[in-house]
């Protein structure tokens, strides 16, 4: 008997944060993972590196993957006894084919499961401000088809019969190729040409667009403004409250293109503190840290653990990889002794915190020279043994400052950082061909790596060019002397301050609102 078992699970609308917590569970275990064109690429990113990522898309009209080898594709990996996770854009039961794969997968015995997602039209209300029913006004909703392919086999909408529904919301998917017909029938069938009406394009993402107007002038709105498919078209005095409470467009960074430099693992944070204020986040990781164990370094320092009075951490890599080495060793925390803990910035404490261990010292500005000159202060260093965590790129000031408090030092060199090469990336295409607003540096290694693949990021004639932002002096220093300008420095290094920055950069910086380039993501 095959242990396989394939489980159609809602992607959401777009945002990555708007799945549920069962599909990131499931997309962290899966073995395969098949997926098409409106998930959102990050969601990808949770999957294992052994899992098998497969992308069945299609695009309107023509299907790379023909429906029955996608049902097909399903039922051999769950028979072969994989763990297969079936993503589909918004709900899978809702315009999205579900039924069909869950009945191919019944009908050949294999185990599944559904998970749902939040529809498109949920989130397109959501996000654009459009409650979707309201007390006196609106008890019905509706959610209909425009049928965007007429060639696509199905039963028409007979739009005029719904025309006729009063206190109705209507929420049409893959309606925008016929949206002035659909609009037209609705009135022929007896809806007021008064009756609020609105498209809500990309919802949820960055790059959301909406327009709003009635039933009778939408259709030429939404022609002048370019919005287009994937849109959800809402029709309905709901509406109305758009102008009211569209809270998502309004934001700080709303229509804003933001590229990032970290490495994979530390962008999230500093996607999620952009995307909060409604930027669209270009993830392009310059740099990749490795872990780069001194083997024999590693064993005299554990072994002697006992002796050190402090240890010293400048990340969170740092952090991480100390311990992953020092658990394979120890079961006990117990045997970090009366050691110490040291760090430069917030986010390396953080992860130190999670251990449940204090850190005893932290400067209040995050540079090596800063934690230096902490530890010199808490009148601790004299003949204390210190072991300095780091990287291969490391600079020396730290060592020396301490050296010079009369500290003991030893380095424990853990990892590496390396510069990625993004020339086939695709998000680092989307960058070249649309530019960004703004481009944020967090390390000198990032800025480096930068310059060094300065021909593979090449900005496109037509392209934005990005306001570069740093986040310190550091960084700064290596910008300037690579001969990139530095636009904008947060006041703190630190990624809040950084993003604060940013915003008051940008907030005296011209944008056309709500008009940044379409992007080919996920198309
Ligand atoms: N199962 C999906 C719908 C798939 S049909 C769901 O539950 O949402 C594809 C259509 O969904 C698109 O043509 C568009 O009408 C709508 N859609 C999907 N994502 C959208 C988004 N982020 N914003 C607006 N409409 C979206």
């Amino acid at each position: 008997m095959s242990t396989g078992i394939v489980h159609l699970v809602g992607a959401g609308p777009g945002e990555p944060n708007l799945v549920t917590l069962r599909a990131r569970e499931l997309i962290a275990r899966a073995d395969v993972l098949v997926y098409d064109q409106l998930v959102h690429p990050e969601l990808v990113k949770w999957c294992r590196p052994e899992c098998e990522v497969i992308f069945a898309g299609k695009t309107a009209g023509c299907h790379t993957v023909p429906q029955a080898e996608i049902e097909a594709l399903l039922v051999q990996h769950a028979q072969a006894g994989r763990r297969v996770v079936r993503l589909k854009g918004g709900d899978p039961f809702i315009f999205g084919r579900g039924g069909e794969e869950a009945r191919a997968l019944a009908s050949e015995g294999v185990a599944f499961e559904i998970v749902p997602g939040v529809t498109a039209a949920l989130a397109a209300g959501a996000y654009a401000g459009i409650p979707l029913t309201q007390r006196h006004t609106s008890s019905a909703l509706v959610f209909l088809t425009g049928h965007e392919d007429p060639a696509k086999p199905g039963p028409s909408v007979n739009w005029r019969s719904y025309g006729a529904l009063k206190n109705t919301t209507f929420a049409i998917y893959m309606g925008m190729g016929r949206l002035r017909h659909i609009l037209a029938e609705l009135v022929a069938g007896g809806l007021a040409p008064t009756t609020p009406a609105a498209v809500v394009q990309w919802a949820s993402l960055g790059r959301q667009r909406s327009v709003a107007g009635t039933a009778a002038t939408l259709a030429d709105l939404a022609e002048k403004s370019g919005l287009a498919a994937p849109a959800i078209i809402f029709v309905g005095d709901v509406v109305k409250n758009h102008e009211a409470i569209d809270w998502f467009e309004r934001l700080p960074l709303f229509g804003r293109r933001v590229a990032i430099t970290r490495t994979r693992d530390q962008n999230s944070e500093l996607r999620e503190k952009l995307e909060t204020l409604g930027a669209e986040v270009l993830e392009l990781p310059l740099i990749r840290v490795t872990k780069e164990v001194s083997k024999d370094g590693l064993i005299e320092i554990l072994a002697e653990l006992g002796q050190y009075d402090w240890i010293v951490f400048t990340s969170a890599n740092g952090v991480r990889i100390f311990f992953e080495e020092f658990f394979k060793g120890f079961e006990d925390v117990r045997a970090l002794g009366g050691l110490r803990f040291a760090c430069v910035g917030a986010a390396t404490a953080r992860e130190i915190e999670r251990l449940h261990l204090r850190v005893e010292c932290q400067p209040a500005t995050a540079t090596g020279e800063s934690l230096a000159d902490a530890l010199i202060t808490t009148g601790s260093l004299d003949h204390a043994k210190v072991i300095v965590v780091c990287g291969n790129l490391n600079r020396d000031t730290l060592v020396k400052k301490l050296e010079a408090g009369r500290a003991i030092v030893d380095r424990l060199p853990l990892y590496r950082t390396e510069q990625t090469d993004l020339a086939r990336d695709p998000v680092a295409d989307d960058f070249r061909t649309h530019g960004a607003d703004a481009i944020l540096f967090a390390s000198s290694s990032a800025v480096q790596s930068f310059t060094d693949q300065a021909k593979s990021l090449q900005l496109a004639k037509t392209a934005k060019r990005p306001l570069a932002g740093s986040i310190g002096p550091q960084t700064s220093e290596t910008m300037k002397q690579l001969g990139m300008p530095v636009d904008f420095t947060a006041k703190q290094p630190n990624l809040d301050a950084l993003v604060a920055a940013l915003v008051k950069t940008l907030s005296t910086s011209p944008n056309a609102k709500g008009s940044a380039p379409k992007t080919a993501r996920g198309k």
